[in-house]
Parts: structure tokens; sequence; C-alpha cells
């Protein structure tokens, strides 16, 4: 839509009224790690963050949600909206989202995930400093960022802001913005494009295609599986903070007379025990990945190749966020595709 510019002096002042007048969810500190939370004041923000610990998506899809309160046949929604703006998300958590509303609108649209999406504001902002695990410079490099409704990035002596969206242009009327100039475009594009290849991490293939069909290959090699996955704890840290992971839980939580409750769902992920665990009924279960490895082989194969005819690419984004929280290190998408590339 539009480009401006703003002095890195009017900066602060624009998000200090940013925060007065709306509710501001933003990149804060917490010790060592960052996470995305509501602002109190503008210097709690900190656009200098490498990754936050979960992706932005628990704004829209909380980690614990009541979906339906009843009452004996009676029941009603508990969509519950909020007007916020989620500002400073990088690059990658946008694409991740962008999946996410794809995944969630398809067929039986989720009214509890697309009514807090879409009385959010994105603005994305560059990405200041990496993540010790990140190869968002080589995964799906192809796929674009597209759900934001602004996007900042910082420059030598200020800001450049882009609008997308009528959402986005509002925020302008906050601060003190001048048209940009073409150095501050360049800029800012120089800015952009020198992160990609400052990862830590490099994916050796970066075509998604020729990884999806070594991977499909490699579906029937039980043994490199249990390899993979011989140190696995089962714990699902790796779909917990994953910012393309949706899959979730239902359970009915009953009031005390037994009449009464809510229904509500939670974050699940396939690389636990129990989350291909289904009742045959007469008390008789069966558990369709009962192996870690099967477990394992699972999740690599949704990262890199069952969705990628919808998502015209891999559902991975390469923030990292899955080896920084596996504790026996064995989760990185990067280790597993490059080992298996060489299988
Ligand atoms: S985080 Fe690591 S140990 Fe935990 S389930 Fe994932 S691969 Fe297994
Ligand atoms: S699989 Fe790992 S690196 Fe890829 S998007 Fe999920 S958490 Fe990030």
């Amino acid at each position: 839509m539009n480009k401006y510019f703003i002095k890195a002096q009017d900066f602060e002042t624009f998000v200090t009224k940013l925060v007065e007048a709306k509710q501001v969810i933003g990149p804060v500190a917490k010790k060592s790690r960052f996470v995305f939370e509501k602002l109190k004041n503008s210097k709690e923000l900190r656009l200098d963050y490498d990754v936050t610990v979960l992706p932005p998506k628990k704004e829209f899809f909380p980690t614990c949600q009541p979906i339906v309160k009843f009452e004996g046949d009676k029941f009603e929604g508990c969509v519950n909206v909020e007007e916020k703006i989620l500002f400073g998300v990088h690059f990658y958590d946008i694409k991740a989202l962008d999946m996410t509303d794809l995944l969630y609108n398809e067929n039986h649209r989720d009214i509890n995930y697309m009514a807090h999406r879409e009385a959010a504001t994105i603005v994305g902002s560059n990405v200041q400093n990496i993540a010790e695990r990140a190869f968002f410079g080589t995964v799906g490099v192809h796929v674009k960022p597209k759900g934001h409704d602004a996007f900042l990035t910082k420059i030598d002596d200020g800001y450049l802001f882009e609008t997308y969206t009528d959402k986005g242009e509002a925020l302008v009327s906050f601060g003190t913005f001048t048209k940009a100039k073409k150095e501050h475009e360049s800029n800012a594009l120089d800015v952009n494009n020198r992160v990609m290849g400052k990862c830590p991490e490099v994916l050796d293939y970066v075509g998604y295609e020729s990884v999806a069909n070594k991977v499909r290959k490699a579906f029937n090699n039980t043994a490199f599986w249990e390899d993979c996955a011989k140190d696995c704890f089962s714990c699902g840290s790796c779909n917990i903070v994953c910012p393309t992971c949706y899959c979730f839980d239902v359970q009915d939580n009953w009031n005390v007379d037994q009449v009464s409750g809510t229904r509500t769902r939670k974050w699940d992920g396939c690389l636990t025990e129990d989350f291909a665990k289904i009742s045959l009924g007469f008390g008789a279960q069966e558990n369709f990945r009962e192996k870690r490895g099967d477990r394992f082989r699972h999740r690599i194969m949704r990262k890199t190749t069952y969705l990628n005819a919808k998502l015209g690419g891999p559902a991975c984004v390469g923030c990292g966020r899955c080896s920084m929280s596996c504790t026996s290190d064995i989760a990185d998408p990067v280790n597993v595709i490059n080992k298996i590339m060489e299988v």
C-alpha cells in the first residue's frame, strides 16, 4: 500500500501512543529468552529478540481454549474476541500464521481461531538477531509472508514502515511518519536480504520437492526412524513450540452438578505416546503410532511432505524452536533431512 519512514528518536513515542490506545502484544524479555506478551509500556518492547519461546499463534489459538459451554441439552459458543495488535512478528512466524490461516479455513472453518485472527492487526519486523538453531534462510524461501498488515524494518537512522492493509495504514496516525525515500527502501531491502544468509544452520538441499521425494522414499526404512528416535522422551516439546503445528485435543469438563460444563481444546502433539491412541469401544484401545520411530517419522513427514501440495512448500519455516527445545537434541529438521538425503 504505502511506505513510510519514522526517525529512530520518534519511534518510542509511536509505540507509547499505540500501547496507550490499543492492546499491543509484542516480544518482551524473560530472563535470557523472549515471549510474546501484552506490552505495559514501550520500553518493554524488544525488537532485537532472536526468537520467542512460543510462536505468536498462541494469541489466536491459546494453549487451552474454552470453545463451548453446555447445560443439559443447551449449549453456546465461547468465542470472546478482543482486538489486538501483534507487534514485531518475524517473517518466518508470519509465514507460519499464513499456513494456519489456510488450514483452519479450509473445509470446516474454525471460528474459534478465525474470529481472533480477524480481530488482530499484525505488524511484522525484520530479524535483528538470529536464533542459535535457525535455518529460515534455506527452507521454503520461495514462500513469501503475506498475512500481515504492516512491516517494520530497522535501518540506519530509523525504520521503514510498509503498510499492506487498511488496518496497517490506520497505525500511521499514531506516529510522526514521513513518506519513505528510495534510499530508505533500498536500505530495508538490503537488511532483509542480508539476514537470509546469516542463519547458523543450513539445509544442504533447498529444493523442497527433492527433499519431499527422498523423505517419502524413506517411509519404510523403519531402522532409520527407530535410530533417529532412540533418545526421544516422547515429551512433545518439539510440537508445542512449533509455529506450524496446529493439532489439539478436546475435553469436556463437568461441573459438580453433572449437568453443566465446558468443552475445552488444548494443544496436542503427535510425538506424545497417547496422541494416536483411539478407543475401539467396549474398553478396547488401539495406538496406531505406538513406536517412537513411527511418531518421529510422522512429524518429519508432516513438515516436509504431507502438506506441501496445500501449502505450496514445506510446513516448516526454519525458526529453530524445535531444536532448541529438545532435551535430547534430536528434533532438528536440518540434521534429519540432511541425513535422509544421504541414505
Ligand atoms: S522434543 Fe525431542 S525428546 Fe521431546 S518428543 Fe520431540 S524429539 Fe522427542
Ligand atoms: S519444525 Fe522446528 S524449525 Fe520447523 S517450523 Fe516447526 S519448530 Fe520451527
